[in-house]
């Protein structure tokens, strides 16, 4: 089945019957055919058919990137380019993903099956992202220290780090490369994307943008391919000096391993498991809306996804069937469908994860109240599941413990506020929160208490480039976004310098 797809301006179009359109790696400005000759093919999820190939990534591709990016970060086009000039190439490229970005988004819906008037949303707001990036180029300073004596001087320099690999899932593509790429060179380092394999269109979409927008051949470098193979292959070149990640905690623990063995810095934004706390006095209505799109929206497939409901035992049932009603009218379709409230899983992988986790949750013993099934959508046989709810369940069972990146919650009754604090934080993750209340001191007092990096309190999964995003616990070290994250992409240097002539410290007084 073939839909109105957009048209790939970076892919190659070879002519004959059946042949998709294909992406090469970019490297050094240039499009670089794959060492090996391989390609994968990305499938559209909603049609469940492949519509364009990518280059499969081997250590060599991944070698010739790095060497790149390393030869651009010394070479003088961008080591003294100025930081305000800096800024300046970002702001190019805002002007030039505001003017593509409706293709940009279709591209996205056709990869990863989430809404397009979501990924039409997220794009729109990037060039604030890149905006923010570009202002935040022109901030960074070191700062001048009290030395010992009137006449020593003392300052900091902070300096960019190096090659910086950004490693990005495939569920919110362009976004996260940005929030990666955009403060790495507003801090004069230079980056090698690996995309997710099942995401690769837009990022090397963006590469035609980069080079569009006037930046240095190998300042912005993309190897494509399998994370095990291409993205293992570039977070492991010696010349790296820091890995970038978003994605599993499995996978991002096992990149900090091998980063820490060799001093490589790393951010990690990884999974979670995160709750809502309603509390008796919420507003049940507002409560009950933003629940459903915490948890549904993008099929779930959100890391913040607000998937476990923790709700004062008085109000748990009538907030179920609220809950319910709401997800029982989700119109589950066409991503590209501007009526459709729902998109299919991104992959069959996926689809049979959630499935494995719904027999699981009925195997432990917790009740479906809805959903629970796949959906099923005319004239489209992609991966599309019902939204779920289960009740009944305990908080440790492994359904309400581990991430299942699909739209299944579960609904856990508590009987004070400390049991729903500690509920709330008895989790390996700790990346988000809701809490619903109409008590002013609760809502503060809790959100104090939860071992949580984001607390939305009466609203969920707002988001914004100048607050700061972090992962507390199994869900991730460092902070994207805001002005500390330039600190994630720079390091500090002291330096001192002593005036007076021909004064010499005596060697024998040991200073440091
Ligand atoms: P994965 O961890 O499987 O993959 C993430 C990225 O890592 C992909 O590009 C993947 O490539 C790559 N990768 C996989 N194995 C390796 C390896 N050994 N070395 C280097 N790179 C590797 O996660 P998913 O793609 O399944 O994404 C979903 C996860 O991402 C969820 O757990 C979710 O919570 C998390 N996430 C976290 C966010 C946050 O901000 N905290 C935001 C969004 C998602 P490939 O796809 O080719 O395998």
């Amino acid at each position: 089945m073939s839909r109105d797809r957009p048209a790939l301006r970076a892919a190659r179009h070879t002519p004959g019957a059946g042949s998709m359109p294909r992406y090469e790696h970019y490297i050094a400005g240039c499009w670089t055919p794959p060492e090996q000759g391989e390609y994968l093919a990305s499938t559209d999820p909603s049609t469940a058919e492949p519509w364009y190939e990518f280059a499969r990534g081997r250590e060599g591709d991944a070698q010739r990137a790095v060497r790149a990016a390393h030869d651009a970060f010394h070479a003088p086009a961008w080591r003294e380019l100025s930081q305000a000039r800096r800024g300046a190439l970002l702001r190019r490229l805002a002007t030039l993903v505001a003017e593509h970005a409706e293709y940009l988004a279709g591209i996205e819906t056709c990869d990863n099956g989430k809404l397009l008037v979501e990924m039409r949303g997220q794009l729109t707001g990037l060039p604030e992202h890149l905006h923010y990036y570009a202002g935040l180029a022109t901030q960074v300073s070191g700062e001048t220290i009290p030395g010992p004596h009137p006449a020593v001087l003392n300052y900091t320099l902070r300096e960019p780090l190096g090659v910086v690999v950004a490693i990005t899932p495939w569920n919110s593509p362009l976004l996260l490369t940005v929030s990666k790429v955009g403060p790495a060179l507003a801090a004069g380092n230079t980056v090698v994307v690996k995309p997710s394999e099942h995401t690769s269109a837009s990022v090397l979409e963006l590469a035609l943008l980069v080079e569009e927008a006037g930046f240095p051949p190998g300042v912005f470098n993309v190897v494509t391919g399998l994370g095990a193979e291409a993205g293992r292959a570039v977070a492991e070149d010696a010349r790296v000096a820091k890995v970038s990640f978003t994605g599993g905690t499995s996978t991002g623990a096992g990149l900090a391993r091998s980063c820490a063995g060799r001093f490589v810095r790393t951010t990690l934004e990884l999974g979670g498991k995160s709750p809502h706390l309603v509390f008796p006095d919420a507003d049940l209505d507002q409560a009950a809306t933003g629940i459903v799109a915490g948890v549904f929206a993008a099929a779930g497939q959100s890391c913040v996804a607000g998937s476990r409901v923790l709700v004062a035992r008085a109000l748990h049932d009538e907030l179920a069937h609220r809950v319910a009603e709401q997800a029982r009218a989700i119109r589950v379709g066409d991503p590209l469908e501007a009526t459709t409230q729902v998109g299919p899983l991104a992959t069959e992988q996926q689809r049979a994860r959630v499935e494995e986790y719904v027999a699981l949750g009925i195997a432990e013993g917790a009740r479906v109240l809805t959903g629970g099934g796949r959906a099923s959508v005319p004239g489209l046989p992609g991966y599309f599941v019902e939204p779920t709810i289960f009740v009944g369940g305990d908080n440790a069972m492994r359904l309400c413990q581990e991430e299942i990146f699909g739209p299944v919650v579960a609904f856990l009754p508590f009987d004070s506020e400390e049991t729903a604090v500690a509920l709330a934080n008895s989790s390996r993750y700790g990346l988000a929160a809701g809490v619903w209340t109409a008590e002013l001191s609760r809502a503060h007092r809790v959100a104090a208490r939860l071992d949580a990096g984001t607390v939305w309190i009466n609203s969920y999964r707002s988001t914004s480039p100048m607050s700061p995003r972090s992962g507390f616990k199994d869900s991730g070290m460092g902070i994207e976004h805001s002005r500390h994250v330039m600190a994630e992409y720079t390091r500090l240097k002291s330096v001192w310098v002593e005036t007076r002539a021909g004064h010499v410290d005596d060697p024998f007084i040991l200073r440091t």
